[in-house]
């Protein structure tokens, strides 16, 4: 039964040659585990791995200012 019809996905190609079928691998250390795909046409790879989340202070509506880092003037 084809993935289609189960879930809402979508079909993928590989960038260069257009193929549509993957091998998949698995690359793990202690710290993180990414994903392999190599094409099965023309062996180009892609790693899939999570990205670290970042905090960003912007400046609140309105506000004149905004969270810095540096030694505050009163307590
Ligand atoms: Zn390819």
């Amino acid at each position: 039964m084809p993935l289609q019809s189960q879930l809402p996905v979508k079909a993928m190609a590989c960038g260069n040659c257009g193929h549509g079928l993957f091998r998949v691998f698995s690359y793990e250390t202690d710290f993180v585990m990414k994903l392999v795909t190599q094409c099965e046409k023309c062996d180009s790879t892609s790693v899939i791995e999570p990205v670290p989340a970042t905090l960003r202070i912007e400046f609140g509506e309105g506000s004149d200012g905004r969270l810095c880092r540096m030694d505050p003037k009163t307590p």
